[in-house]
């Protein structure tokens, strides 16, 4: 049986989204994006809401939403800015490490700290050297006589480096192994030998944090080893088979505001006489994006669905991801064609969104990266 309704407490759900993406975010993206300004008193706010950590599990003191529910959050708010999005739902990225492979005594500690304090959490795979190619990263995790490590390196590119309280950080005990000797460990910001580097100043998503973590003889007790090496790689996979979904609903929140957008220009702005909406030219662009945007949410439904299900497809979060991201693009520069002149500008809203869009398609692994996901899996069965 096939059902494609929202329940009741889900179409609450998106209202409570929608109201706060119109009410708290929309107000303040354009002056965040101008000044790479994160505004923390709207995380604060969407912490008390309950839309921070949905998928937080209630044993730890969260709401155990669906898969699905966070996904419908995060449409709702990335409509409103994918900047302020990223920053307030990539907290599911930083804790769905510790969701899947914490012990008992690490979910309780972290995952309830999340759960009563409008705290950060970031998730660090990428270095200056390896960022497609996980495998290849370089940071180094020495074994202490306490069964603890040391860890050395820089990790780059990371998302709420700047205010997370701990992060999740892979490193490897021998570079030259591979994903054979990928650990992963949950590294707290105030420990010492830790350091995070300069805020990027980005394209897009220019609201969202992202800076390197310097780390430097960091010591880590055993309490706080998340992954022995060899089983890092494993944990590194599985967490963006989770969260892939989520930047396919990123792409249908930035979609169904370039539609939007796009639908009101267009009813308005005159040339040879018509509204440029009777153009068929420009209808057919708009027609696409609602094509795009609707074909995405599909993607993104079922793979949220599947994950719901405890069914292990990691096939449809990257379908999800990289149609979604593509999707999302393509969407985002016919906007800025409908606007014409005018979409150049920044005194409209649609070139914000083409630079937005763009990220979708290099984090949390990049269009080709999807690909060759993908076709792996294709080639494997
Ligand atoms: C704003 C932002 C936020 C980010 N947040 C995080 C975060 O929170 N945590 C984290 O760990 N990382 C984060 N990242 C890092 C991100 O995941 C990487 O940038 C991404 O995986 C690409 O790695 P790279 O930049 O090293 O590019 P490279 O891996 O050097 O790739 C360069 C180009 O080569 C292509 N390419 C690489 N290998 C292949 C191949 N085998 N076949 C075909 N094409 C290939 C890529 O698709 C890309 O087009 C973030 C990045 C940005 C920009």
């Amino acid at each position: 049986m096939i059902d494609f309704e929202l329940t009741e407490e889900q179409r609450a759900l998106v209202d409570t989204a929608r109201r706060f993406a119109k009410e708290r975010i929309i107000p303040v993206a354009a002056e965040c994006d101008r000044d790479a300004k994160y505004p923390m008193d709207v995380f604060v706010d969407a912490w008390k809401l309950g839309l921070v950590n949905p998928t937080l599990p209630t044993e730890y003191g969260g709401l155990g939403l669906s898969d699905v529910d966070s996904t419908l959050i995060t449409e709702e708010l990335a409509y409103g800015c994918a900047g302020i999005e990223t920053s307030i739902m990539c907290n599911t990225l930083g804790f769905t490490p510790i969701r899947l492979g914490g012990s008992e005594a690490q979910k309780k500690k972290y995952l309830g700290w999340l759960a009563s304090e409008p705290i950060m959490v970031s998730y660090a795979t990428s270095e200056p050297n390896a960022g497609s190619d996980v495998a290849g990263i370089q940071t180094r995790a020495v074994k202490d006589s306490g069964g603890g490590y040391v860890l050395n390196g820089a990790k780059q590119w990371i998302t709420n480096a700047t205010h997370a309280s701990f992060y999740c950080i892979f490193a490897s005990e021998d570079p030259s192994l591979k994903h054979k000797a990928m650990a992963a460990f949950i590294v707290e910001r105030d420990q010492k030998g830790v350091r995070i580097g300069k805020h990027e100043d980005k394209l897009g998503q220019r609201a969202s944090d992202t800076a390197p973590i310097l780390l430097e003889d960091v010591h880590i007790p055993a309490s706080q080893v998340l992954a022995v090496p060899g089983q890092g790689f494993k944990l590194a996979m599985e967490t963006f088979n989770q969260t892939r979904p989520e930047i396919g609903a990123i792409a249908v929140g930035i979609m169904r505001r370039c539609l939007e957008e796009c639908i009101a220009y267009a009813k308005e702005r005159k040339t040879f006489g018509t509204a440029i909406a009777n153009h068929q030219l420009v209808a057919a662009m708009i027609a696409e994006m609602a094509i795009r945007a609707e074909a995405t949410r599909l993607l993104v439904r079922q793979a949220a669905w599947s994950l719901d299900q405890g069914k292990r497809r990691p096939i449809l979060s990257a379908y999800a991801k990289a149609f979604g991201a593509d999707a999302a693009m393509q969407t985002a520069i016919d906007a800025v064609q409908v606007f014409g002149g005018y979409g150049y500008v920044k005194d409209y809203p649609v070139e914000k969104l083409m630079r937005d869009a763009k990220l979708l398609q290099i984090y949390e692994g990049t269009s080709q990266v999807q690909r060759i996901v993908i076709a792996k899996q294709l080639f494997s069965d």
